[in-house]
């Protein structure tokens, strides 16, 4: 993080702004629309600056500015001149006198940098691309500015409005964050955006007088697939629920990037494997999303992938279930279907392949356990899943149960992320190939004549 953001109430505080022209006026405009006691050095002003001044809106210094103009308690000083050597006097000198100091794009001469802004006051987004690329946040902001409704400023001064009723009613934050939660992804927030306030304001009221503190904190286990690791690729319910969640239980295939996604204050709990190469066994895991449920916490149990395919999901919500715990499954797009798409090989097709098997490389007491004689059909297309540790036996079994040594395979790893690999070869040459390219899991095998369209609809131009 190169700059640290915060909103900073200047309400009556002493500012100082360096320059008269369309620059400072901008600036000026700013600071007078947040309340602060603005003051003003320059030669000369502008119509606009001079018409503030006359109105009282601002005190006005004629002159050039001088070191001495900051020898006073000023909160933040802004230059905004085009004169590249008065901005680096005022920026030494603040500096020096310890006051937040901006020279208007000019970030080398700057102790803060002003972020762009969509303004729905009291609800306000700031967004700053480290004043490298201004561009881009104006683009951004463009984006967001026709995203959020205009309406949001005045659902965001209702909600301000009923926090002390709210905390009053329901003085459990935990509740309390429930609630909104529960308010807010319902449709009283669109009939505000349309107008109706008052009525809102009474309905909600209502709610909070009505409101059960025991009934609002009742946990939940939240058993939601993230997908192969790439963000785009989780369903918006899975998104809504990470940013609600109270605990969250990873694992190593849930991706770093998605990890970012997850509510901030949310406590993280990694089950996955530990230095030492144990992971937290499966019945802990299953009694510890009982454990935190019966806490009345939201439970927000993240899987690579689907939940249901190769997740042990099954075997988590069978113990909720029995516990009588409140539970939701959320399917995410399996790994098999992430490296078909972003590798170009597509799963099934009318002249290679009439069928798709997905099967598990895994071993139970040493051995895979794999019926070998279904998955020679030249016609059908077989992916491997935890199959890269035990390839070269797979492959072994699959040719001596008359699958052809030419079978073209596809070994794709960390599929649809930033470092996706995909090493195309052959039943026969795979345990070769595998070796030599140094593949780190998560890795999935996909075996049959299907592969041989990467070639031409590989649109994803990594290895
Ligand atoms: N529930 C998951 C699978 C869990 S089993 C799903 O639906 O995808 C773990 C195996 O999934 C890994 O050994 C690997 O074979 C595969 N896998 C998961 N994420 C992957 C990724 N991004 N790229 C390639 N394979 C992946």
């Amino acid at each position: 993080m190169d700059y640290f953001p915060l909103f900073l109430d200047l309400q009556q505080q002493p500012c100082l702004i360096v320059g008269g022209g369309d620059i400072a006026l901008r600036k000026a405009r700013l600071l007078l629309a947040a309340g602060a006691a603005l003051e003003l050095v320059a030669p000369t002003l502008n119509a606009e600056l001079q018409a503030l001044h006359e109105s009282g809106k601002l005190v006005w210094h004629a002159g050039v500015y001088t070191p001495d103009q900051l020898a006073r308690n000023w909160r933040l000083i802004i230059s905004a001149t085009d004169d590249a050597a008065v901005n680096a006097a005022v920026f030494r000198d603040a500096e020096a006198a310890g006051i937040l100091v901006n020279s208007v794009d000019d970030p080398q001469h700057s102790r803060f940098i002003t972020p762009a802004i969509i303004d729905r006051s009291p609800l306000m987004v700031a967004l700053s691309t480290g004043g490298g690329v201004p561009v881009l946040a104006r683009q951004l902001r463009a984006q967001l500015e026709a995203l959020i409704p205009h309406g949001y400023g005045d659902l965001a001064r209702l909600a301000s409005e009923l926090r002390p009723l709210a905390k009053e009613k329901l003085p459990d934050p935990a509740a309390r964050r429930h609630f909104w939660e529960h308010i807010l992804s319902g449709p009283l927030p669109d009939r505000v955006f349309a107008g109706e306030v008052t009525a809102v304001r009474e309905e909600i009221t209502t709610a909070l007088r009505q409101a059960d503190s025991s009934t609002l904190k009742r946990g939940a286990v939240y058993l939601v697939g993230s997908g192969p690791g790439n963000p785009d690729l989780l369903t918006f319910r899975a998104l809504r629920l990470m940013q609600q969640a109270d605990v969250v239980l990873y694992d190593n295939l849930v991706s770093a990037d998605i990890m970012e996604l997850v509510r901030r204050d949310a406590e993280r709990i990694y089950v996955g494997k530990k230095s030492n190469n144990h992971a937290l066994p499966q019945d802990e895991i299953n009694q510890l999303l009982v454990k935190l449920a019966q806490q009345g916490q939201k439970v927000l149990r993240l899987k690579g992938g689907d939940p249901f395919i190769f997740g042990r999901g099954g075997e988590e919500i069978a113990e909720l279930a029995a516990a009588g715990i409140d539970f939701e499954v959320v399917p995410g797009i399996t790994s098999a279907a992430g490296a078909s798409c972003y590798a170009g090989i597509p799963l099934t097709h009318r002249d290679f392949a009439q069928s798709v098997t997905f099967v598990t490389g895994h071993r139970r007491d040493g051995e895979i356990e794999l019926d070998w004689p279904r998955l020679v059909n030249p016609s059908e297309t077989v992916v491997v899943y935890m199959g890269v540790a035990q390839a070269p036996t797979i492959c072994a079994k699959l040719i001596e149960h008359g699958r052809a040594v030419d079978t073209p395979t596809a070994i794709v790893a960390n599929a649809t992320r930033a470092d996706q690999q995909v090493v195309i070869s052959t039943l026969g040459s795979l345990p070769d190939d595998l070796a030599q390219a140094g593949i780190k899991p998560p890795a999935l095998i996909i075996i049959g004549d299907v592969v041989k369209l990467h070639a031409t609809l590989n649109w994803r131009h990594t290895q």
